[in-house]
Parts: structure tokens; sequence; C-alpha cells
């Protein structure tokens, strides 16, 4: 069932549908799941970064490459882009990268970050970029001091917002707020009961990730058949930066896990080297939750 809608009115909803086909498809209900993008930054050069969608798709690695932002899309990329011999700095406006995750882990990261050659600046906001000749400039705060880097790539890490602008959810009395559909405990549109929400694009408080975007998903799928019934439960999900080995394994033989347990988070180190994902037993196990002193 390509898209539902009854009377509340989503242009842009209405634009895809007439890819398949010239009918305007009607419905009892709409569920908006239309993910995030990118933030707008309002920063000059803003058109000049490249996203992480962009990133992928890349058919050769530029030389030098700044991530403009410290989260865990620029780790993940810079690792990538560094073992691939891309001269890589990480720019982040707050004073620790990765804020949301287990800071003594983090430090590790940054620590095997830095010894793979990947340069990583906190408390540095960009606030421009500029072309110039072949390559681009960089222009960044750091408190008062104005520092510039040369690059030839710089790849937008500094957030990503629900992709809702485009619907005209104001026409369809959906409410929203910045992080998305303003919805019940069912997932379902605080002002517009013929609407649900799930995944990037809805404001649930949970965070935006694959294993809850899933989950909310099947929840407004059983709502929708059976009735407002079931609401979704945050605890204990399993949130994954992929990175290097952060003690005595083989490098790349295993990957951090970091579970948002509704709480600070807790960890796990998993090892990957059959194939199957066992728990280490230097790390907490992965499930078990620790909370607090962080
Ligand atoms: C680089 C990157 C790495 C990530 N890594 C991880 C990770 O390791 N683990 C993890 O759990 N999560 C990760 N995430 C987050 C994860 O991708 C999202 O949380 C998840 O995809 C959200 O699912 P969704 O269905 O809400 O949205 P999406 O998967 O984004 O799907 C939304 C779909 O709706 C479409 N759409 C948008 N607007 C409209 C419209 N108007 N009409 C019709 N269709 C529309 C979009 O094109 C898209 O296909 C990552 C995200 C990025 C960007």
């Amino acid at each position: 069932m390509p898209v539902l809608t009854y009377l509340p009115v989503l242009p842009e909803l209405f634009g895809h549908c007439q890819q398949v086909g010239e009918d305007t498809l009607v419905g009892r209900h709409v569920v908006i799941a239309t993910g995030a993008c990118h933030a707008d930054l309002g920063i000059a050069g803003e058109e000049l970064l490249t996203t992480s969608t962009q990133f992928l798709d890349l058919d050769a690695l530029p030389r030098r490459i700044v991530f403009g932002g410290g989260g865990y899309i620029a780790f993940e990329f810079a690792h990538i882009a560094a073992r691939a011999g891309a001269k890589v700095q990480v720019l982040h406006r707050g004073s620790r990268p990765l804020e949301k995750f287990d800071p003594d882990l983090v430090a590790m990261l940054v620590q095997a970050s830095r010894e793979l050659g990947i340069e990583e600046h906190v408390n540095r906001a960009v606030t421009a970029i500029e072309r110039q000749g072949d390559h681009l400039l960089v222009h960044a705060h750091a408190g008062a001091q104005e520092h510039t880097v040369e690059a030839d790539l710089v790849v937008h890490a500094a957030g990503r917002t629900p992709e809702i602008d485009k619907l005209d959810l104001e026409a369809a009395g959906v409410a929203w707020e910045k992080e998305g559909v303003s919805v019940n405990e069912y997932l379902q549109s605080v002002s517009n009961p013929a609407v649900y929400a799930a995944g990037d694009a809805v404001a649930s408080g949970g965070f935006p990730l694959t294993p809850v975007a899933g989950m909310q998903g099947d929840i407004v799928a059983r709502n929708l058949l059976e009735g407002n019934r079931h609401t979704p439960n945050y605890s204990g999900i399993p949130s994954v930066v992929s990175g290097p080995a952060l003690h005595d394994a083989p490098r790349g033989h295993r990957k951090l896990v970091f579970l948002a347990a509704g709480g600070p988070p807790a960890y796990g180190v998993q090892d990957t080297r059959r194939g199957g994902d066992r728990p280490h037993s230097g790390g907490a196990p992965v499930g078990s939750a620790r909370r607090g002193g962080h």
C-alpha cells in the first residue's frame, strides 16, 4: 500500500505518489516515516559540504578530508578515510566528541584515532566554507580565535534533522517539534488522529537508530490493525559505533558496542573473529546495563 491519506493534505506525499501513477491514493490513515536528512547549518558556503550519502558514493578518495561535526558519522567515516590513506581532520564544536556515548570508551577511540593520524579538534565550530582554486577552505572558531583549514572535501557530520519540512504538516493539522512529528504514547499524532509516525521523523524520545525505527514501525502497524494498544520500550536498544579494536584483540577483529539503556550508556566488546558475536570476557556482556558513574 504505497501511500495512505484521509482528509489531511500532504502535498509532498501526493507528489511522491505520482511516481507510481497519476492517481491520488486515499486511505484512512497516513504513516509519516520519512526519516532524517542532514541539518541546515546556516553557514556561508554550506552548499560545498558533502553529505554522508554523497561520501558513500565517492568514486575516488580525496587527499585531505575535513569532517564538520564529531558524532558517529564523523568517526566511522574518518576511520575509513584514514585507513584508505586520506589525511583526516575532525572539527567538533563541543568539548567532547560522541557526547552521547560512554566517555571512557570515547577517550580510547579518540586515542586510537590519533594513532591512526586523524586530527581531532574540539571546541571548534565550523563557521564558513569557501572555494579557493581547486580546494576548499574551512573556517572555524575556537573561542575568539579563527582557524582556517585547507581541504579537498568537507563532509557534513554536524547532525541530522527530521525530514518533514516539505510535507506541509500544517495543512494536515499535524503538530511537530524540532525532533519530529509530535505523537502520543501510541505514536499517533497529538493533533490529527488519522496520522501516525515512526523512525527518525518522530519526536518520541527514542534515539534515531535503525532498531528503534524498526520497532516503531512494528508498533504503528499493530496499533493500526488492532487499535491503540502498543507502546514502544526504549530500554536496552543496542547502538554500535564501528571503529578500531580498543584493546588486545588483533586490529579489526572486534567492534565496540554501546548500549543506550535509557540512562548513561553501558557497553560490551564483541569478538567477531569467527563470524559470531561472542561477548568478550573483559567487557561487560552485551545486554547488561552499566549505569551511573560517568
Ligand atoms: C551515515 C549514517 C550512518 C548510520 N549508521 C547507523 C548505525 O550504524 N546504526 C543505527 O542504528 N543507525 C544508523 N544510522 C541511522 C539510521 O540510518 C536511521 O536511524 C534509520 O535509517 C531511520 O529509519 P527511518 O525508516 O526512520 O528513515 P530512513 O531509513 O531514512 O527512510 C526514510 C525514507 O523515506 C524517504 N522519504 C523522505 N521524504 C519522503 C517523502 N516526502 N515522501 C516519500 N518518501 C520520503 C526517504 O527517501 C527514505 O527512503 C545511520 C545514519 C546515517 C546517515
